[in-house]
């Protein structure tokens, strides 16, 4: 299948290149530079006849992704990843709402006039679109699918987790609609995974200060910077990211996944403290950076009973997944920290 890879620099979208390689399909991807483009061509050489790009700077423009939709073969998939995942905003409406928004508006209208080949697009959404953060941990609650976030464009500009969430919400929203009121000849379907941990392809970040921000807490608990205290969990509930991006494959794959979210998430707790406790067993050349283990639940900020629940059920029915655990997820983890220099 020729398929389109927007984002192809990130963390999870360098997961799903692979598996689009291992399935035999022909890729272009999107990036935002020449350079990122090279870096990603060079590191796969072996499918270089399966691998072109198109360089899209600002995935807000108008029109941004007119060219980039336009392929002889023509596409018959497209993974629309790229989207401002980070916390370094001055401005929420234009660093974070508009990329998410109008990048994904944008490019369903560029393949409704262009591609008309296209029959299934798959959206990188998030839990942040599925929990309502006004409800606290909301105990007895199952959140599934059915789910939705209830902010709004009002709220948006609030503070940048907000922000963050409702980029998301709204972004996903809009595809939802843009289906309903356009009538493509595309369906959707939606990825929705709360913090995705994992390995760190090398070529995708150029150095430790760099990562990806879902990972950010491995490398500053193995760094010594929480050896005196952990964070507080923002979220509670996790995925490994090869999880994510074989959900992503699956999902244009599989028919029966057309116009469906996913729910991509394994299932069980974790906190920042179990994190540490896992370096420092398989890692113990970093147990004096790292916080020690406490009495038991101590260190932990949840309790069983006292956070909802998650439902992964519709993940593992229609696209088949299961998921990686927690240990090998850290490990993995920070091994590929290691290679970057940790
Ligand atoms: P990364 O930051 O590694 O990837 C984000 C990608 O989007 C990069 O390729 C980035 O390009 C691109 N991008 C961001 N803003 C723009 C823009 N304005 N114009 C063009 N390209 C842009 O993060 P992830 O891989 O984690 O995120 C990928 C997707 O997954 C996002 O949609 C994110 O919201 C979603 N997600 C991530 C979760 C996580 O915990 N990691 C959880 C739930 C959802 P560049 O490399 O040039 O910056």
């Amino acid at each position: 299948t020729r398929v389109l890879l927007t984002g192809a620099s990130g963390f999870i979208a360098t997961h799903i290149l692979d598996i689009l390689f291992a399935h035999g399909h022909s890729v272009r991807i999107t990036v935002r530079s020449e350079e990122k483009a090279q870096k990603i061509v060079s590191a796969y050489p072996e499918h270089a006849d399966k691998l072109d790009y198109v360089i899209v700077p600002d995935i807000a423009a108008a029109g941004a992704f007119d060219k980039a939709v336009q392929s002889e073969p023509p596409f018959e998939a497209v993974l629309h990843t790229a989207s401002p995942f980070h916390f370094r905003v001055t401005d929420i409406r234009k660093d974070l709402l508009d990329p998410a928004i109008n990048g994904t508006t944008g490019i369903l209208h560029a393949i409704k006039k262009y591609a008309p080949s296209v029959k299934r697009v798959v959206i990188t959404s998030s839990f942040a679109s599925i929990i309502d953060p006004t409800k606290g941990t909301r105990p007895g609650h199952v959140y599934s699918e059915a789910d939705w976030n209830p902010v709004t464009i009002e709220e948006a500009t609030r503070d940048p987790g907000t922000g963050y969430r409702a980029s998301k919400t709204l972004a996903e929203k809009s595809a939802w609609n843009f289906v309903e009121d356009e009538k493509p000849n595309f369906e959707i379907s939606t990825i929705n995974p709360p913090l995705v941990f994992g390995p760190i392809k090398e070529y995708s970040s150029s150095s430790l200060d760099a990562i990806n921000t879902s990972n950010e807490v491995f490398r500053n608990i193995v760094q010594g910077k929480y050896k005196e205290k952990l964070p507080p969990n923002g979220t509670y509930v996790w995925v490994d990211v090869r999880d994510v991006a074989a959900a992503h494959v699956a999902a244009f794959e599989k028919p029966e996944a057309a116009g469906k979210r996913f729910f991509i998430v394994e299932g069980s707790y974790f906190s920042n403290q179990q994190i540490a406790d896992i370096i420092v067993k398989n890692f113990p050349e970093y147990k004096d950076q790292v916080p020690a283990q406490r009495e038991a639940n101590d260190g932990f900020n949840y309790k069983e009973g006292e956070i909802y629940t998650v439902d992964n059920s519709r993940s593992k029915q229609v696209l088949g997944l299961k998921y990686h655990t927690f240990e090998q997820s850290v490990v993995d983890t920070i091994k590929s920290l290691k290679a970057l220099g940790l």
